[in-house]
């Protein structure tokens, strides 16, 4: 659109958008097509009888039941997927008092629905709140870069046969960055973190409580591991995936003391850790996890 001016780009962009998705300006509304297909390919696991995981595409929040309320882990991408969320987890838990949504990290595709929990706590580490707002410092590259990738799915889907792994995922991630773009262009407010702490914080929820620690930058500047003992549980935001490859930025590198800390955190845990939770849904291992603190340490001996 190079010489088309900003706003009359815009408003082209928009009226693009709204011929070749339906779904935008009218929401999602349950006797939709594309509602049913999102519904559809929305995946709901109970981990335990406490503990729910919603994957869609990778869009991942989880929620656990305790006797002081649902806490929410991760947010997902946008309001208006977490709304359905929501729905499922209030269905599943037969309950609607959310009392805190935690966020692993302040990057957008884990505190995108942070607004769908008005009422609850939003915990997260000191840093998050800022990584949040210097996200939104321009607006309008945020729905540039959204737009752009809304597009570079629908090339992708249109490249795949429906009905395969392949298709799945690209309609999922259009699905999500649509709905991303959806919320920034009606200006919906990400709700910052109000809850913040800088170094660790165990939260007593009755039935269940959580560790919190701070890992130190790595990769955002606010990763914090959870560990939940009573479910041996133990949530790692994006900081690693399979084989323990850790998901280093590499200006981030600044506070490899803190890292080494919260190995030895890890360690002390990590024999009674039985299932890993990672930021877009992925069930990790011990072995994961092993290997994750060895790259780490690694990591710490190159100065
Ligand atoms: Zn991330």
């Amino acid at each position: 659109m190079k010489g088309i001016p900003v706003p009359a780009a815009f408003i082209v962009l928009i009226l693009w958008l709204l011929l070749s998705f339906p779904v935008i300006g009218q929401g999602f509304s349950s006797s939709d097509d594309t509602s049913r297909k999102v519904d559809s390919l929305i995946e709901i696991h109970r981990l335990n009888e406490q503990c729910l995981l919603i994957n869609f595409g990778y869009d991942a929040v989880t929620a656990i039941n305790t006797s002081k309320g649902i806490v929410v882990i991760d947010a997902g991408i946008s309001s208006g997927l977490t709304a359905r969320y929501r729905k499922i987890i209030e269905n599943e838990f037969q309950g609607n008092d959310f009392a805190y949504v935690i966020n692993t990290h302040g990057h957008p595709d884990h505190v995108g629905g942070n607004s769908v929990f008005p009422e609850s706590g939003i915990i997260g580490h000191s840093n998050c709140a800022q990584e949040i707002a210097g996200q939104w410092k321009n607006p309008e590259k945020v729905i540039e870069r959204l737009s752009r990738i809304v597009d570079q799915n629908e090339v992708q889907l249109l490249a795949n046969k429906p009905g395969t792994l392949e298709w799945n995922e690209s309609y999922t991630q259009k699905i999500r960055y649509l709905c991303a773009y959806q919320d920034a262009i009606n200006s919906v407010p990400v709700r910052q973190p109000d809850s913040i702490f800088s170094d660790s914080l165990n939260l007593d929820l009755g039935n269940v409580r959580l560790e919190m620690f701070y890992f130190g930058k790595c990769h955002s500047s606010s990763d914090i591991l959870i560990y939940v003992p009573e479910m041996k549980m133990l949530f790692i935001g994006d900081l690693f995936f399979k084989y323990g490859r850790p998901g280093i930025s590499d200006s981030l590198m600044t506070e490899k003391d803190r890292w080494k800390q919260a190995i030895q955190w890890l360690e002390n845990r990590t024999v009674h850790i039985e299932h890993i939770i990672g930021g877009h849904g992925q069930l990790l291992s011990i072995n994961d996890l092993k290997d994750f603190n060895k790259n780490i340490l690694r990591y710490c001996s190159i100065e």
